[in-house]
């Protein structure tokens, strides 16, 4: 019988609402950890499996941007201790893969395996009549209660509240890191932000953080543009009233950036990227596109040097930079509670994603008693 009950909220069908529901959770497994939630926040990644712009298998207990407290521990799990206050990563990392070996942990070989279900194959969610429910991402945080593999969690500080720290699991790693792992911003420099959310944000002030010159966002919605100016923006283009690439030309007295980031998932918003910037300038996607994307370049651009690339949860060291992030946050030198612009209960979660899809907040957190 299972030993621990919890709350989850259930995606049956996609584009119908979660169904919040009592659930069992099965003991940890050899190398897993049981984690008591105390918050997530809500990412658009979770909304492109609800609107089935990503293909999962259902029902799922969606969620991957979590923070709690480990409260049982399988056999021969070494990276944490019952107590521990930690964050989630949903990309895990093994630390003897190929990747992990070349210090590019967020590749890690782990991500080749099934992300629905634990490494046995098998599930540790159940239903009230026994069936079993998918995971995601081995993370699962719309849950008060889960399990996770050892190497997708991270211990960090326990003064750090974790009501907003929770942030870092996702959106605000796979912004900063965007900026400082991969492209590398050198001080002075020019830097375009396409997309002002709970991602973008965070491009922001790691640009700013990085001593960028000047930091342009690009947005449709006034509310986010303001945001962006709150978090370190020197310039803000409404892209519904004005054209980002003639404007980014007008900033910076018809050179183009030195670095562009794209935080939406929009190919169309990938191809302008480009054409922001001068030759040898870099050009970033850290947005996910609807499934079956494509993007169309003229290749003429870089052979005059322009790099195009992306950024998986920041290019980050896992067990490195989220401790390192929420350190900046403790000490003043990034913003946290700022991105969080709504906070509520599991049960509130379907308004969450419509305040999400709607464009109004930069973050959701909910918040479990
Ligand atoms: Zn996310
Ligand atoms: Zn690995």
């Amino acid at each position: 019988m299972p030993e621990y009950s919890g709350r989850a909220a259930i995606l049956d069908r996609v584009k119908a609402p979660l169904s919040i529901e009592e659930i069992a959770v099965l003991p940890p497994g050899p190398g897993e950890v049981q984690v008591r939630y105390v918050a997530s926040g809500v990412c658009h990644s979770d909304l492109h499996v609800i609107t089935g712009d990503m293909r999962h298998d259902l029902p799922v207990v969606l969620g991957h941007e979590g923070a709690g407290v480990v409260e049982a521990v399988g056999p021969g799990v070494t990276t944490c201790a019952v107590g521990d206050h930690v964050l989630t990563s949903y990309i895990p990392s093994c630390g003897t893969c190929h990747y992990c070996s070349i210090g590019r942990p967020n590749l890690c070989a782990l991500r080749d395996r099934p992300r629905h279900l634990m490494l046995d194959g098998t599930s540790r969610i159940r239903r009230r009549d026994g069936s079993a429910v998918n995971h995601f991402l081995q993370v699962s945080s719309f849950s008060t209660r889960a399990v996770l593999l050892q190497e997708g969690v991270i211990p960090i500080r326990k003064d750090a509240p974790l009501d907003v720290i929770c942030l870092v699991s996702c959106g605000v790693t796979a912004g900063m890191g965007a900026v400082l792992n991969r492209a590398k911003v050198k001080p002075g420099s020019t830097v375009v932000v396409f997309g002002c959310g709970g991602v973008g944000l965070n491009v922001i002030q790691a640009a700013e953080l990085a001593g960028a010159g000047r930091i342009i966002a690009v947005d449709r919605l006034p509310y986010k543009l303001g945001l962006a100016e709150e978090f370190g923006a020197t310039h803000q283009v409404n892209a519904s009233t004005e054209d980002p690439v003639r404007r980014v030309s007008e900033i910076t007295g018809g050179f183009g950036a030195d670095y562009a980031f794209e935080a939406i998932g929009a190919p169309r918003v990938i191809e302008t990227m480009l054409d922001c910037l001068h030759r040898g300038g870099e050009a970033y996607v850290i947005g996910v596109s609807p499934h079956g994307s494509k993007i169309t370049i003229d290749p003429s651009l870089l052979v005059q040097e322009r790099v195009l690339s992306g950024s998986s949860f920041g290019g980050s060291r896992q067990r490195v930079d989220l401790p390192m992030i929420v350190d900046l946050f403790m000490g003043g030198k990034v913003k946290l509670r700022e991105l969080v612009s709504r906070r509520l209960g599991l049960d509130d979660i379907n308004h969450a994603f419509d305040l999400l899809d709607r464009g109004e907040v930069a973050r959701s957190v909910l918040v479990y008693s």
